[in-house]
């Protein structure tokens, strides 16, 4: 069995002893004499895989005692409708921040539901670097601030949590949750699809002020009401009872590392090796700003882009897979979540140097 370094931006790496317990435990979890997969949600095993996942999380992001954490389906996509729906609270105005795809798809569900302000966008740049504090020009008026504190597909990272005068702040962390600490008590709700650095596809998980929900709009359906998935635990409905498991399973690889800010300090290392070398290099090329590079999606170009095929072909061969950058951008992105170990990166810092080499 050979497996790849994988850099796909999602559904993504999963840590290899994450996998090994999963694999151990597939027919018969803790003698159970079933794979988690066939429980029930209500079961007291499944019961119990579901609160230690939670207190793992909860202990992981030090998330204080007045927010509630749900674990949802739907992805982030989902979000970007709940989020106005249960957030408005009788308003009729957001503040949205545009600094890449995903708030250009946030922004423009929320407008389904209403008027939403564009307190800073950076599309002028096409996207390249995160606004500052001062050019947010925040509305009176709104219910709350969304905004990506990673966007996966520009590659580009908010070097700051942005102040909102008091208004609760909302963040779609789908691809940065979990890379280092964060600060929960200055947001109001996080939002993030599981499949990148908390575990596989089909599950969301949502970290909500508890004073924010219970005031829905008319119209919300049930399964996005936060308060119902509050109440219920996140099961109003059957959960993604295995992803919920895979997720946990993380948690504790994240504990076994030393927690957030232990992979604080290799996700930093990892992006910086990468950046030094495209920095470095008249070949390879970085557009963002150095100080709003994500440390998690690194998008790359070539000097010259007929040599794109090759350079995905032979890293391929060389057991380096899905570089391939998303077709708004082009080019190349190495997404390096915290399961991509640092070999990985060294690996793909040699191909690229070799690379160079051959055919620059
Ligand atoms: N927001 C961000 C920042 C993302 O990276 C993604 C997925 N790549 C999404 C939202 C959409 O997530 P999902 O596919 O889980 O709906």
């Amino acid at each position: 069995m050979a497996r790849v370094y994988n850099f796909s931006a999602g559904p993504a790496m999963l840590p290899e002893p994450v996998l090994s317990q999963a694999r151990d435990e597939m027919l018969d979890w803790q003698g159970s004499g079933m794979c988690v997969a066939e429980m029930s949600h209500r079961g007291k095993e499944f019961m119990s895989i579901a609160a230690q996942a939670e207190a793992d999380l909860r202990e992981l992001l030090k998330i204080p005692a007045n927010y509630k954490v749900l674990f949802l389906q739907g992805g982030a996509s989902t979000q970007f409708s709940a989020v106005p729906m249960n957030l408005l609270h009788g308003g009729g105005k957001a503040d949205y921040l545009n600094t890449g795809s995903w708030s250009k798809k946030a922004i423009a569900e929320a407008r389904r539901f209403c008027e939403v302000n564009v307190a800073a966008a950076t599309d002028d740049c096409k996207f390249t670097r995160a606004p500052t504090q001062e050019e947010l020009a925040l509305g009176a008026e709104a219910a709350y601030v969304h905004y990506t504190p990673n966007e996966t597909i520009e590659g580009v990272e908010f070097p700051y949590v942005p102040e909102t005068n008091g208004k609760p702040l909302v963040a779609d962390m789908s691809s940065t949750l979990l890379s280092r600490p964060v600060d929960v008590s200055k947001y109001g709700l996080i939002y993030a699809g599981a499949q990148k650095n908390i575990g596989p596809a089909g599950l969301t998980i949502v970290i909500v002020r508890e004073d924010l929900i219970g005031q829905p709009i008319a119209g919300t359906p049930t399964m996005l009401d936060y308060k119902v998935q509050a109440d219920g635990d996140s099961m109003y409905n059957t959960p993604p009872t295995y992803a919920w498991y895979l997720a946990g399973l993380v948690f504790q690889w994240l504990k076994d590392k030393g927690g957030l800010e232990a992979m604080a300090e290799i996700n930093a290392r990892k992006a910086k090796r990468l950046y030094d070398i495209i920095d470095a290099s008249a070949f390879y090329n970085n557009p963002v700003d150095p100080q709003a590079r994500s440390w998690m999606n690194v998008p790359f170009t070539l000097a010259n882009p007929e040599l794109d095929d090759r350079f995905l072909k032979e890293a391929k061969s060389a057991g380096l897979t899905t570089l391939k950058g998303h077709r708004s951008v082009g080019g190349m992105r190495a997404s390096i979540y915290n399961a991509m170990p640092e070999e990985g990166v060294e690996a793909l810092v040699a191909f690229m140097q070799e690379f160079e080499r051959t055919q620059g």
